[in-house]
């Protein structure tokens, strides 16, 4: 089936973002927004808006029955979710191809499978792709803890199954720490995910973060699009992300790269993934699947000069994919840095009015960003204000420019998180590709953060 229209429901660059792919199509597009939002670049840049409730998501950006409303109104064929909000939602899914409408994204069951990590892990275990060596499941008591922690060895990190964003994950650095560690995990994942079932991995002392794009048309067939290097992180919060890694070579690349897209493609999975591993020693082991387009998308799409989004709208219509493995060619290199309107040194929020704001250009150089000279950042939400994305023919030309590039950004008004970026620019470390998980952190707490 063609659209001949799309909502979007979500917000600020992403909103934008989608909007852009849908123009290009000649699609026409939706714009949804809270109270808070009625002066939010997406409302101006789609072809039509609808408000869908008061500032608070619950009442508007997650609310299924304002969204579906949304959509029966204005006559839209298909929901594109963007990143956060509904789009790892399995029951919003399932409401959603109810209506006949069609949720660009996986299947509601591809969601469900990935959203609960110990099912997560055993379905890619089952796929052949590489685990974190750990508990076969759920671990009930204490005593059978203590027993796979011993198998496994010190240190180990006791995790929820319902987790998320970093939250519900202890770690025991011996056994004298176990008992502590299952209790607080347990008790935390309770209190956030109402499920206090949990399970243990060993914990990797220095890994990478390095995550790999897929890409599946649902009939069976899929692709990866290489990886990321998004081991800059700050309470497991993505800071800056290259690709292609810096320590990742071609034969790696199309190893783990085949892996994932052959796991993906015996489940008939449909649309953009990305497939998480800790990277140490050379060896890949799989933490979590995202069933959705990452935030980080931008460096990929640098890469290998495809839109994600368009492709994902093309899949969900039931075409085939535009590019086959042998077309996916790495070229060059490229960096993202996120732009939060957060005070430094506590990345404290501090939404406000943006006095003068002026965006970077030149070669190379791509901002994805809602903001513009005069608007009011919403207190309502996530921080996240732009992403600076740029391209070079090798990560040394990258590098510069990013460096030129921050060097025009005007955002007056408002404290952002611009001035980290020309810190890390100056660090060795980073100027050589490297750093693990645990640099940023680090880094930030020398700096008296
Ligand atoms: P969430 O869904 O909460 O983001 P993840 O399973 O993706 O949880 O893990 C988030 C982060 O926690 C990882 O990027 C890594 O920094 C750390 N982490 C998770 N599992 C391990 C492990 N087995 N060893 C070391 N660090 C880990």
């Amino acid at each position: 089936m063609m659209f001949d229209k799309i909502l979007i429901a979500n917000r600020g660059e992403i909103a934008l973002r989608v909007i852009r792919a849908c123009r290009e199509m000649g699609i026409r597009s939706v714009a949804v927004h809270s109270t808070a939002d009625s002066d939010a670049m997406h409302v101006r840049l789609a072809d039509e808006s609808v408000c869908i409730g008061p500032p608070p998501s619950p009442q508007s950006y997650l609310s299924f029955p304002n969204i579906i409303s949304a959509c029966e109104i204005t006559g839209a064929d298909a929901i594109h979710p963007g990143y956060g909000f509904l789009s790892e939602n399995a029951a919003f899914v399932q409401i959603v191809e109810d209506h006949d409408i069609t949720f660009i994204g996986p299947k509601a069951e591809h969601i469900r499978v990935m959203g609960d990590k110990i099912t997560a892990k055993e379905t890619m275990k089952n796929l052949g792709v590489p685990c974190v060596p750990g508990s076969d499941g759920g671990v009930p008591d204490l005593e059978t803890a203590e027993k796979v922690a011993a198998e496994i060895g010190y240190p180990v990190i006791v995790k929820a199954t319902a987790g998320g964003g970093g939250r519900g994950m202890k770690l025991a650095k011996t056994a004298a720490d176990l008992p502590n560690a299952f209790r607080t995990a347990r008790s935390e994942s309770k209190a956030a995910f109402g499920n206090d079932e949990v399970y243990i991995e060993k914990y990797l002392t220095k890994p990478r973060h390095i995550e790999i794009q897929v890409f599946g048309d649902g009939k069976g067939n899929a692709v990866h699009l290489g990886e990321r290097d998004c081991s800059l992180q700050r309470r497991h919060q993505k800071v800056f992300e290259e690709a292609p890694g810096p320590v990742i070579d071609a034969e790696t690349r199309n190893r783990i790269g085949n892996i994932c897209a052959d796991a993906v493609a015996r489940i008939n999975y449909i649309g953009a993934g990305t497939i998480e591993f800790l990277f140490e020693d050379g060896e890949f082991y799989f933490i979590e699947m995202n069933t959705r387009l990452q935030v980080e998308h931008p460096v990929t799409e640098g890469i290998f000069g495809v839109d994600l989004v368009r492709e994902q709208i093309r899949v969900a219509q039931g075409l085939p994919l535009s590019f086959s493995q042998d077309d996916l060619v790495v070229n060059g290199h490229a960096i993202e840095v996120r732009i939060n309107a957060e005070k430094l040194p506590n990345f404290t929020p501090c939404p406000g009015t943006v006095g003068m704001y002026h965006a970077p250009g030149g070669l190379g150089v791509r901002m994805d960003s809602a903001l513009y000279g005069g608007y009011t950042i919403p207190p309502y939400y996530d921080s996240l204000i732009g992403k600076l994305i740029v391209h070079g023919r090798d990560r040394e030309e990258a590098l510069s420019r990013l460096q030129r590039a921050l060097s025009e950004i005007v955002i007056e008004g408002i404290d952002t998180t611009l001035p980290l970026f020309d810190g890390l620019l100056a660090e060795p470390d980073i100027r050589a590709g490297n750093y693990d998980i645990h640099w940023l952190e680090k880094w930030l707490a020398a700096q008296g953060a």
